[in-house]
Parts: structure tokens; sequence; C-alpha cells
């Protein structure tokens, strides 16, 4: 993100601040987790928006604050990150469906500047979203 970027958005981190994901990442924090390799790590989320409502991290955000700053080299782990994404879906027995989210940036209503997806399931979702 720019200065100008910054200015203007003053609640989006610095991408080297650490945030409330990277204490989770490193234990520092205790979440309910429900998936981890070396790479990635999904934990309940504290104010679940459905009956299933599973937060899926990198670990290590390398940069990653949103998913619109994401580079060439950022390409495997993102694609890990949709695999681990759809594994975690067949843990929770979502066959009846779910839907995966990424809120992006100030419109996308984004709060933690972690790059995360949202993996949610257990009801019927609506279309379109808010
Ligand atoms: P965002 O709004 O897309 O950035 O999503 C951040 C999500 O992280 C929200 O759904 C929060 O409820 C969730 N969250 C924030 N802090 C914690 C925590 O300590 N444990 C689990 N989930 C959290």
């Amino acid at each position: 993100m720019s200065e100008v970027e910054q200015a203007q958005h003053p609640q989006i981190p610095a991408p080297n601040e650490e945030t409330i994901f990277d204490k989770i990442a490193s234990k520092q924090i205790p979440a309910n987790i429900v998936y981890e390799d070396d790479l990635v790590m999904a934990f309940r989320d504290i104010s679940p928006q459905a009956p299933v409502h599973i937060v899926l991290i990198p670990k290590h955000r390398d940069g990653l604050t949103r998913l619109l700053v994401a580079e060439e080299r950022h390409k495997a782990l993102l694609g890990h990150m949709m695999w681990a994404a759809s594994e975690v879906a067949r843990r929770e027995h979502l066959e009846a469906g779910w839907r995966l989210t990424v809120n992006d940036g100030v419109w996308g209503s984004q709060s933690v500047y972690h790059l995360h997806f949202h993996i949610l399931g257990g009801r019927q979702m609506g279309w379109p979203p808010g």
C-alpha cells in the first residue's frame, strides 16, 4: 500500500505490523484449531456468522495483508490455501454446500489485515451478499 492509500485508510495497518492472526499462528493467543499444516492454519471464528464458520490463514503472512497485493511468488501458497479450504469443508461434512469468502479492503469489510479465507456452512446462504 502506498503512503497515500495508508493516509486515506488509517485503519489499515502497515504491512509489517503484527495482527491478531500472527499471534494465533504463533500460538501466543489460543484458538479452536480445526486444521493445521506447515503453511496454513484453520480455526473457528470467534464471532460465527453461520453454524460452521472457520477462518483459514497462511501461518506466515509474507506481505499478504490482503488478496489485492498478491504477487507471482504467492501463487503456490494461494493454491495450497484453496486446497486446504476444501479439506476443511470435507472434515466439517459440508457436502450440502458451503461458501468461501475473502473480505478484501475497506469496501470488502476486511477487519484483520492478514490474508484469510472465511469457510461458512451449515445453513442456506443468501445471494447477493450484504
Ligand atoms: P474480516 O472481517 O474478513 O477481516 O474477518 C476477520 C474475522 O476474524 C472476523 O470474522 C472475526 O470474528 C474473526 N476474529 C477476530 N479475532 C479473532 C480471534 O481471536 N479468534 C477467532 N476469530 C477472530
